[in-house]
């Protein structure tokens, strides 16, 4: 069953949404990929989310793609000794090493590397940012931070430090058991959360051997400074507006989410926008009108897919809110101005011969008014190189490998299907024109352009067009 929309939707999996029922009403709705968020649940709860999800797939028609969301190096403080404190404006607060519940002057902070790295002047954001205080001082075990902006502080709130690099893996022993767990059950993308640097993406492909697709959440200053270096080694990226929201002012993160589409697009390779997109619809039926235009942003931006978070996974509306974000991106493709706005950001050409075929797929379609780009992957580079395009034409996505086409689900105008192997160049026409006919992609009279890498064995390589007629 093919989409009829570019943009995909990624809906997060949660209490809201953990029946077979509901689970399968929101793939009805609209989502193509389920987030699986390790920040919350048991694994047996994970587990279970996952089964349905695959035993899903053959009454919904198309594979689904996976995404275990990994927690990652979030920090905390400790707990409080009676309760619930309150910083006010002005004062001065420790923040101790260890775990010994604290009180409104000293704070329980049991991360010894936050400890080691922070400096004076260095701002430390409390509770998403509810609460502002700046390190006026460091000792061996502790540092001081004044209170600009105070409120309430209860156990365990989350802190980011948008002015400390922290020379931590982005995977804790608890991500390390998380992601083991996710690769035995066979999810399709492993996100990491606050990478930093190249190192972090390198160390988490050490251990994930090619078993899943990486995906760097961008939400740390510091991975938006090393950017080049980050994008080249993963996937796909997410841009975590949650976070990043905190740790960089929120007016430059709609520029930031631009810059980080644009790169994506340079690199083909698939970018998610996340958070808050319809975040009143966690408790009401319609979103306000600024979340609709924020969601449309992020299509006319061209990003593969949009993302809920708390929509789907524990608000009162999780169908809504996905059957909502499928009208705002059918609409929005559908808006005279989308084309134009979307060819806007067009990539710099690469003089490739993988790039160069795959950019004239579209050209030729669009010339020729083809109904469709038929493209054969092996490892899913061809059909990214083809939606990097963003062609008007839909792209029907083949790949030998199941574990491919679930991680395809995430790309931009691309219908991704899992087919038997093939060998000769015959078989690929003749698998083309089944598989346009069969996946609703073209009718008979009408035209597809194929493009594939030959040898078939050979992975990476697109040098091959060829247009027929079914
Ligand atoms: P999270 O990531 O929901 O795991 O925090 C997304 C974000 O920070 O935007
Ligand atoms: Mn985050």
């Amino acid at each position: 069953m093919r989409r009829n929309r570019k943009a995909k939707i990624v809906a997060t999996l949660g209490p809201a949404s953990s029946s077979r029922e509901m689970i399968r009403r929101l793939a009805m709705a609209g989502a193509d990929v389920f987030r699986l968020n390790f920040s919350h649940g048991t694994h047996a709860d994970h587990k279970e989310r996952f089964d349905i999800i695959r035993s899903l797939e053959a009454e919904v028609g198309r594979p689904i793609g996976i995404l275990q969301d990994l927690q990652g190096p979030k920090i905390r403080v400790g707990t409080m000794k009676n309760g619930p404190v309150e910083l006010v404006n002005g004062a001065t607060v420790r923040f101790q090493l260890g775990s010994e519940p604290g009180d409104a002057k000293r704070v329980s902070m049991p991360h010894p590397e936050v400890v080691k790295n922070i400096m004076p002047g260095h701002a430390v954001m409390i509770d998403d940012g509810k609460l502002r205080l700046v390190c006026t001082g460091c000792g061996d075990d502790y540092f001081d931070a004044k209170v600009e902006v105070g409120g309430t502080l209860s156990d365990r709130k989350g802190v980011n430090l948008p002015d400390t690099d922290l020379p931590i893996s982005p995977l804790t022993e608890k991500d390390r058991r998380d992601l083991e767990f996710g690769l035995s059950l066979g999810v399709d993308w492993v996100a990491l959360s606050f990478v930093q640097r190249a190192s972090d993406v390198i160390e988490a492909q050490t251990l994930i051997k090619g078993r899943a697709a990486i995906m760097a959440k961008i939400e740390k200053p510091q991975a938006l400074d090393r950017i080049d270096e980050i994008v080249p080694l993963v996937d796909g990226v997410m841009v975590a507006r949650g976070d990043l929201g905190v740790e960089i002012p929120p007016e430059d993160v709609p520029g930031r989410q631009k810059e980080l589409i644009r790169i994506c697009r340079q690199a083909a390779k698939p970018v998610i926008v996340a958070t808050q997109m319809l975040e009143s619809m966690i408790k009401s039926p319609s979103p306000t009108r600024a979340e609709a235009s924020d969601v449309a942003t992020a299509i006319y931006d061209s990003a593969d897919a949009v993302m809920l978070s708390a929509e789907s996974a524990s608000g009162d509306f999780p169908e809504e809110a996905v059957a909502m974000m499928h009208r705002i991106i059918a609409h929005t493709e559908e808006h005279k101005l989308y084309r134009s706005l979307i060819e806007a950001i067009q990539p710099t050409p690469e003089h490739s011969t993988a790039h160069a075929i795959a950019a004239a797929a579209a050209d030729v379609a669009d010339a020729i008014g083809a109904a469709g780009i038929v493209a054969f992957t092996g490892s899913g580079t061809t059909s990214m190189r083809a939606a990097r395009k963003r062609p008007r034409v839909p792209i029907l996505s083949l790949s030998s490998s199941e574990a491919v086409a679930r991680r395809l689900a995430l790309l931009w105008g691309t219908h991704s299907v899992p087919t038997e192997e093939i060998h000769t160049y015959d078989e690929m026409v003749e698998m083309a024109k089944q598989q346009a006919v069969s996946e609703g992609l073209a009718k008979a009279g009408e035209r597809i352009v194929i493009i594939a890498g030959i040898p078939f064995a050979t992975i990476g390589t697109t040098n091959n067009i060829r247009v027929v007629r079914i």
